[in-house]
């Protein structure tokens, strides 16, 4: 199989709840996704999907995304698609760094992989662990009694892990994460994200102000070091997320023992290919996972599943289902919650059919054909 055309298209995707705060003022209300088609010489077609949590959350945005993938889409015209490892390796010799540009492409070529052998990427992966698996809620940043409230409001649609957005003035946050335990039933699980928000000092703060509040911190300080120096500090479960953005960083952090629990974002790892090995890496070394991504609709949360599903449960943290976050729908056959849980689709690939009309016309077109004029 050759790869003879690539293209893209941009799709707003709105959220239900209006907008989404977390850390330093930040907030998004529509996020800026890019859907991917990765086309072949045998008629068969690969979709992906990467969408950053707008431009300064990681180093990743919506529109350096796709100028990312017009510049990468000409050098792999004519490679094998389904060679995944050698992909990747043209991919990194042809655009140093930028994974997020990356992981849409990889993703794409899941999808074929699975449709060329007739299998759900599940299986490729790993294969279906039990009917589904457990979703956490994120709960955007607002007023500690507004937050606590969320927690009953999607304790309702059966979520029991609630990850609060903290990352602001440590004295809120505190009260934050002490009005969220307080209505927490049992069998729920917290976590407080402060998404590198907090300095070290507000951090060693926060971390002794909860030593009694069964909570998890996740990645309380924009460094690792930072992070270290809390997690050496506090008798709280421990989550790095933004600093752990390779397998190397996976390697360093179990030998100091800096977490126990990693965030593995597709995206911010360069997609399936390689959140795979972490995922596989963490699995042989006993570290739980959040599955999930920086954003996006049906065919992330569809790869989410994927991965999340075909992890052993036992080290599946949780995962996220961002398609029921927006209001858009554009791929048929994406996986729908319910109860607060997920499943991977059991059709061949990432089992997603994009709505064409949604998509509209592509803003990225590169062509083999072209190539050759
Ligand atoms: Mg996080």
């Amino acid at each position: 199989m050759k790869i003879t055309g690539i293209r893209a298209y941009q799709v707003d995707l709105p959220l239900h709840d209006g907008s989404y705060k977390w850390s330093g003022g930040n907030s998004v209300s529509v996020f800026d996704s890019t859907v991917v088609a990765v086309e072949t010489d045998e008629g068969v077609t690969g979709w992906g999907e990467v969408c950053p949590l707008g431009p300064a959350y990681l180093p990743a945005y919506a529109r350096g995304a796709r100028a990312g993938i017009a510049e990468l889409a000409p050098q792999l015209l004519g490679a094998d698609p389904l060679a995944l490892g050698e992909l990747n390796e043209l991919m990194d010799r042809a655009m140093r760094g930028h994974p997020y540009v990356k992981s849409a492409i990889d993703m794409a070529c899941w999808d074929l992989l699975g449709k060329a052998s007739g299998l759900p990427v599940a299986t490729l992966m790993g294969g279906h662990v039990g009917a589904d698996f457990a979703l956490y809620r994120a709960i955007s940043q607002e007023s500690p009694a507004q937050m606590a409230k969320k927690i009953g409001q999607y304790r309702k649609e059966g979520y029991h892990k609630f990850q609060l957005k903290v990352g602001g003035d440590p004295d809120t946050d505190i009260d934050r994460i002490k009005a969220a335990a307080a209505v927490l039933s049992r069998g729920d699980v917290l976590i407080a994200d402060a998404n590198t928000g907090w300095t070290q000092h507000a951090a060693m703060r926060v971390a002794d102000a909860v030593r009694d509040v069964d909570v998890y911190i996740e990645q309380p300080c924009m460094t690792y070091e930072q992070c270290l120096a809390v997690r050496r500090h506090t008798n709280r479960p421990f989550v790095l997320d933004e600093v752990v953005d390779g397998i190397d960083m996976v390697v360093r952090g179990v030998a100091d023992q800096a977490m126990d629990v990693i965030n593995l974002k597709i995206s911010k790892v360069g997609g399936l290919t390689k959140a795979r090995q972490i995922r596989d890496l963490c699995v042989s070394l006993g570290i739980a996972m959040t599955i999930e991504d920086t954003w996006g609709g049906d065919i992330i949360t569809a790869a989410i599943s994927h991965l999340a599903h075909s992890t052993p449960e036992r080290l599946l943290f949780s995962a996220t289902d961002f398609n029921s976050y927006v209001t858009v729908a554009f791929a048929a056959g994406a996986p729908q919650r319910k109860k607060g849980r997920l499943a991977a689709s059991m059709e061949p690939g990432l089992g997603v059919r994009p709505i064409m009309k949604v998509l509209g016309k592509p803003v990225i077109d590169i062509q083999l054909k072209a190539k050759r004029k």
